[in-house]
């Protein structure tokens, strides 16, 4: 496993983090005031949202890349399945952008379960099939498309897969090798199952979110803790990680309406810098 004591330069940040995504929450930084803050502080990577990109991806991507930084991946496709699908066509402008900012992996929130079916069986059929028809467009542009599974208290209206395995199977189905998973510690801490899940999944990981689980979580969306506030093994979850294979950039990723959304930019990115060197 790496020692990252006293090295952060695997240390990327998904802007998520800084709460500017959502409406009303953040301090409004634009993607060139990300990019300096992140490479004043020697992070190796930045992760966007496609609504802080819009037209911008190749002039941001630029930007990245000039400060001594990769673009890490960018999040993410419109939902595949579910009652919120989006079409092929938003599908494909997301690879795109991705394309365009010069990172080599679009994240997959899949989207609910379909209209008129039940459990989960069905919408995962749908989802290959949906991931098969854009993943020759992705390997095109040298994109590669990562199946992030959620919490399963997300099923129902964000999400179709679940877990690591659930992932894996439809990667299976999809057969295509630019298709992998991304593993996010808020979505994957209770799963005692997952080593064995990730050992299946061997070279196939993509992306690695880091965050934590609080005890008192009091916001299933909007509350993720920081790294060493909650109760994930960090330790623990990379090594399975890292296990597969696995040696890219982990990405800190923090909803956190009430608490780090309201605290100056500055302070969060270098709370990460110092939780990232001691409990991850
Ligand atoms: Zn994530």
């Amino acid at each position: 496993m790496r020692d990252f004591t006293d090295d952060h330069s695997a240390l990327a940040l998904n802007t998520a983090t800084l709460g500017h995504n959502l409406d009303g929450f953040g301090a409004g930084w634009s993607p060139e005031q990300v990019v300096d803050a992140c490479a004043e502080r020697g992070y190796g990577g930045i992760v966007f949202w496609t609504r802080e990109i819009g037209e911008r991806a190749v002039s941001i991507g630029e930007r990245v890349r000039a400060s001594g930084m990769e673009v890490t991946g960018l999040c993410r496709t419109p939902f595949l399945t579910g009652s919120q699908a989006g079409a092929d066509d938003a599908v494909r402008a997301s690879i795109d952008m991705a394309a365009g900012l010069g990172t080599t992996v679009l994240t997959i929130v899949t989207g609910g379960t379909e209209p008129d079916t039940k459990g989960l069986l069905d919408s995962q059929k749908r989802l290959a099939e949906r991931i098969a028809a854009v993943a020759d467009y992705a390997a095109d542009r040298s994109v590669s498309l990562a199946i992030e599974p959620l919490n399963p208290m997300f099923g129902g209206n964000r999400t179709c897969v679940m877990t690591v395995r659930d992932a894996l199977n439809v990667c299976n189905m999809v057969g295509a090798g630019n298709v992998g998973i991304a593993v996010d510690v808020y979505h994957v801490w209770w799963d005692t199952a997952l080593p064995e899940s990730l050992q299946a999944a061997k070279g196939l990981v993509l992306g690695y979110h880091l965050c934590d689980w609080l005890e008192e979580t009091s916001d299933m969306l909007l509350d993720r803790g920081m790294m060493g506030d909650g109760v994930a093994d960090l330790k623990a979850l990379r090594a399975a990680v890292e296990d597969t294979g696995y040696r890219g950039l982990c990405e800190v990723e923090i909803f956190s309406a009430e608490n780090w959304w309201k605290r100056p930019p500055e302070t969060v990115l270098d709370t990460i810098v110092e939780r990232f060197r001691t409990v991850c």
